[in-house]
């Protein structure tokens, strides 16, 4: 069972969000309370966070920065007013995982909620016994969400880690930069490809020793990139 919290002050829409949250069989805690809700997040695991952003106490973008800052992976679906300046770029530069604004129908929400775990799912899955994967002097631990170079830990963002870790998964396999964007962000950044080349360029400087011929992610030139699977475990 997955469990999910919603940060939302309006009653009526928290409720209408847990009843259809139930129904996708997800366990939901609530919290109308900025504050509240962002010590929740920090102290409980959950498997999808809602998050409105005007909220008493404290607002959606400053508890989306604050869980962020704590490495805390969890996925964050936004939930804006028309009113408020969110928009996709702000989105990605806090680390939410999608938004969307209200009015929204429930269907459309489901799609979304649906969508996100589709997501942590494709990424995620790897053999059982495969939480720790080595290629050369790299080493991922998935559990950990860790990556070790040459037995020194690599800082990577939430994104850095998921591109790493859905390529690393798949040796050998092309990836286009759509199809990156599509897994690791989601089809509503459609058109934001170009966040994918400079996610993978700030990867490469952080674990590739010579950016000119990247030993573990190749550029497949016209179409996108390739995880070395001719490395040495
Ligand atoms: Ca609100």
């Amino acid at each position: 069972m997955r469990k999910v919290l919603v940060i939302e002050d309006e009653k009526e829409i928290s409720d209408l969000l847990e009843i259809h949250l139930t129904d996708l069989n997800c366990q939901v805690t609530k919290a109308n309370d900025g504050k509240v809700g962002l010590d929740l997040a920090i102290n409980e695991q959950f498997d999808l966070i809602v998050l409105d952003i005007m909220l008493p106490n404290l607002d959606g973008i400053e508890i989306c920065k604050e869980v962020r800052k704590r490495e805390i992976y969890v996925p964050i679906l936004m939930l804006t007013a028309k009113s408020e300046e969110f928009d996709k770029v702000l989105g990605l530069e806090i680390g939410a995982d999608d938004y969307l604004t209200k009015p929204f129908s429930i269907r459309e929400f489901i799609a979304r909620v649906k969508a996100i775990f589709r997501r942590v799912d494709a990424v995620q899955k790897t053999d059982i016994d495969n939480t720790i994967i080595n290629v050369g002097d790299l080493k991922i631990d998935v559990q950990k969400r860790r990556v070790i170079l040459n037995g020194e830990r690599v800082e990577l963002t939430q994104k850095e880690f998921d591109l790493l870790l859905l390529m690393a998964t798949h040796p050998g396999r092309t990836y286009t930069r759509e199809q990156l964007l599509n897994t690791v962000w989601g089809y509503q950044y459609n058109g934001y490809e170009h966040t994918v080349n400079s996610h993978i360029n700030r990867l490469r400087t952080k674990i590739e020793d010579d950016l000119s011929n990247p030993k573990f992610i190749r550029t497949s030139w016209g179409v996108g990139y390739w995880f070395n699977d001719s490395l040495e475990n």
